[in-house]
């Protein structure tokens, strides 16, 4: 069985301490070893500071997209062994895995147009030119410049591709050195991307590190200009948040945590109409896709009074056509949670909403896959509660159960009362509204908008083409404020603020024009 080693300063290197088993989810058969200790993480970050990041400022952005885009090439030419690792190691369908790897080839691909249109610049402008002088001649221009650090990518189990595309992405075109760290549980899919990637000699020495385990003594060696990109649960970002060298240091940290993202549907939409069959289809697919782990899936529903028992029958008839149960088999639509912890901890999720919701559908959540050894995997089936309350079930909003668990509950139609519930949830990645009554929707967003980081609005005239709430897409900022953890990443060029620093160049207006043009 595979041990898998680190890739630090330039060279494949192995720990040492305790083995870490990764696991078939399905099977619980070991597929591959880690071992985080003994690794000279402080010389891997000197390595990524004095090689990778000199390397990679001294390239102009366009040539720097050349370099996403080629690491997009790289993932399509090793598509079906990607996908073979994440049925294995994460559990997923074979949808599930290409919603993983196609959204980091494609990410990546994004950010590689990006920079070309970028094109032969070092510094970014951020806005016009102002004259500070007597005459135009004197002005001033805030400039982006790449920070002299390296960003520390930290990612939780549920996209090993994506959620380090995401982050490489804009950290390389925005001239920073990454190392990364994917969780240790699911961390196969990482491993052989940096492989592939590393074999194909596409980045400058230091620009891509790679840590497989525990992240060991990694954040005593930041530094000032470094940054910290964390994504995970909201008690790490806390401890990450809190380390005495984070804190003393003043070292940039971004956090993409927890969100109990809302659905809301307003009273005028009739389930059997093209909005209300869209609000069904987003509600099931986040419900089921990766078995429910994804940070933007909608764990609270809303839905008018009257409305309550139609909605509740809808989706039980959609989640009864779900086939739980070995990934790899074709007609499987649901797999199994990443680990044991996992299926552990939804468990108690369910009893917590359990002991204050009727069930909708599923129970506690006991199924028996297709195609698994009795007594193997770490299953956990659909789960639908219902509340006649939703502004008063206290522990719909309060706790984040991540698997393929959702809470739907009434409330009154009126959207600043549906807004309100929505922000018991204390800050989300995405909050998703279905209507086409413009009047209600004006209300509605204009109130929740201040506690989510995208509102997404469904509608007649966009249910043919909509991806759902549950795609993050590069073009569109990812984070959210409150429980979400206020971070931000993505947005098109607004993804590379994390890796730079913001500079007001004061000078000869012809100069700086030169120089950020
Ligand atoms: P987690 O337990 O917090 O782990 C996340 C990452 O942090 C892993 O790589 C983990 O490494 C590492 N880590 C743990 N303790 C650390 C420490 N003391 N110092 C440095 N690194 C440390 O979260 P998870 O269970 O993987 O992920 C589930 C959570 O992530 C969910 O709550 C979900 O909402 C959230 N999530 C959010 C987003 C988003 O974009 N907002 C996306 C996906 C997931 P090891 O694996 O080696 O322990």
């Amino acid at each position: 069985m595979k041990t898998l080693a680190s890739h630090l300063a330039g060279a494949w290197t192995l720990g040492d301490g305790p083995a870490i088993p990764l696991v078939n989810p399905t099977t619980e058969d070991p597929l591959a070893w880690a071992h985080g200790r003994g690794l000279d993480l402080g010389g891997a970050l000197r390595f990524a500071r004095e090689r990778g990041g000199p390397a990679l400022r001294a390239a102009s952005f366009a040539e720097r997209g050349a370099l996403c885009a080629a690491l997009a090439k790289a993932i399509h030419g090793a598509r079906e062994e990607l996908i073979a690792l994440a049925v294995a190691n994460g559990g997923n369908t074979r949808g599930d895995a290409k919603f993983d790897i196609d959204g980091a080839a494609g990410t990546l691909a994004h950010y590689g147009e990006l920079a070309a249109r970028l094109g032969a610049a070092r510094l970014l402008p951020d806005g016009e030119a102002v004259q500070i002088g007597r005459t135009a001649r004197l002005v001033g221009q805030h400039a982006w410049a790449p920070r002299p650090g390296v960003a520390v990518v930290i990612n939780a189990f549920n996209f090993p591709a994506w959620g380090l595309a995401e982050k490489l992405a804009c950290a390389l075109v925005a001239g920073m050195p990454v190392l990364c760290k994917p969780a240790t549980a699911t961390a196969l899919v990482t491993h052989r991307l940096v492989e592939i990637w590393a074999a194909a000699a596409i980045l400058p020495a230091g620009a891509l590190q790679l840590l497989v385990g525990p992240a060991g003594d990694l954040v005593d060696h930041l530094r000032a200009p470094d940054v910290l990109a964390f994504t995970g649960s909201s008690e790490t970002a806390r401890a990450l948040r809190g380390h005495p060298r984070v804190i003393a240091e003043n070292v940039r940290c971004n956090v993409e945590a927890d969100s109990l993202n809302a659905a809301v549907l307003a009273p005028d939409v009739e389930l059997s109409s093209e909005a209300g069959q869209l609000f069904l289809a987003d509600v099931a697919r986040d419900m089921t896709q990766k078995s429910g782990q994804k940070c933007t899936a909608i764990r609270r529903v809303l839905v008018p009074a009257a409305r309550l028992d139609d909605v509740a029958a809808a989706l039980r008839e959609r989640l009864a056509a779900i086939v739980v149960g070995d990934p790899a088999r074709e007609e499987v639509r649901m797999g199994p949670l990443a680990t044991a912890a996992q299926a552990q901890d939804v468990r108690a999720g369910i009893a917590r909403l359990a002991a204050v919701t009727r069930d909708g559908f599923g129970g506690a959540g006991d199924v028996n896959p297709v195609g698994v050894a009795a007594g193997k995997g770490f299953f956990v089936g659909p789960v639908l509660r219902l509340t006649d309350d939703a502004g008063g079930c206290v522990a719909m909003h309060a706790h984040e159960v991540f698997g393929p668990v959702t809470t739907v509950g009434a409330y009154d139609g009126e959207p600043h009362a549906a807004a309100a519930v929505v922000a018991l949830g204390r800050g989300g990645l995405v909050a998703s509204c279905y209507s086409d009554d413009r009047d209600w929707l004006a209300r509605f967003v204009g109130d929740a908008a201040g506690w989510n980081g995208r509102v997404y609005i469904g509608s007649e005239k966009i249910a043919a083409m909509s991806p759902g709430p549950g795609t993050a897409l590069p073009q569109l900022q990812h984070g959210g404020p409150g429980r979400a953890g206020d971070g931000a990443e993505l947005g098109g060029a607004r993804g590379l603020a994390l890796y730079m620093q913001r500079v007001a160049l004061q000078g000869d207006a012809s100069l700086l024009k030169a120089l950020t043009s």
